[in-house]
């Protein structure tokens, strides 16, 4: 069905296969050298992972349904769902979203070929002496990372409003920004 066919006081979500309950993706920084690629290639290489680039922004993509998306594509704690859910608006939602991008990154490899080709320097040689320890984080203990800017790591919209209980939410409700 097309957003401009759903009929009045219907919900598109009753029309969705909660696509925005999916996924959720975090802007990035730009990558710049081999080491930033060779860190997204990292990423990618834990599978379900995709990068993309929007309006020059990088986005990385973690492909992962919600626990509480219920096999009937509604939300299972729709009174207690998260703001950034309740937040959301299926007005300009990604229900019919052919999601084509700047740039799309599907698999490691192909991270590592577009590195090849935009890098001016040769991807370097691994030294023998490299610690192969699992990489660890450092945040500093006096500054933990801030909710403001959790926040703002969240700011692409991906998470729809108006895919839980139907009956419990009315249709004017559940389409309102
Ligand atoms: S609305 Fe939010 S909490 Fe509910 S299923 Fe979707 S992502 Fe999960
Ligand atoms: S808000 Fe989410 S579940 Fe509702 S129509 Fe949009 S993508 Fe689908």
């Amino acid at each position: 069905m097309k957003r401009k066919d759903l009929p009045s006081g219907d919900v598109l979500c009753n029309h969705c296969t909660a696509r925005c309950c999916r996924y959720f993706a975090l802007p990035i920084d730009t990558p710049a050298e081999w080491k930033d690629f060779d860190n997204l290639r990292w990423f990618m290489l834990h599978g379900r992972i995709s990068v993309f680039v929007d309006q020059k922004t990088w986005y990385l993509v973690v492909h992962n349904d919600c626990r509480h998306l219920q096999s009937d594509n509604l939300c299972g704690i729709y009174s207690d769902r998260p703001e950034i859910c309740s937040d959301y608006s299926t007005k300009d939602c990604e229900f019919d979203n052919d999601f084509v991008y700047d740039k799309m990154f599907e698999t490691p490899e192909q991270i590592e070929e577009y590195a090849e080709a935009v890098l001016p320097q040769k991807k370097p040689r691994r030294q023998k002496t490299q610690s192969l320890g699992l990489p660890i984080l450092n945040v500093p203990l006096a500054e933990p990372v801030s909710h403001e800017r959790l926040g703002h790591s969240h700011s692409i919209p991906n998470r729809g409003e108006g895919h839980g209980d139907p009956a419990a939410t009315s249709a004017q409700e559940l389409i309102s920004v």
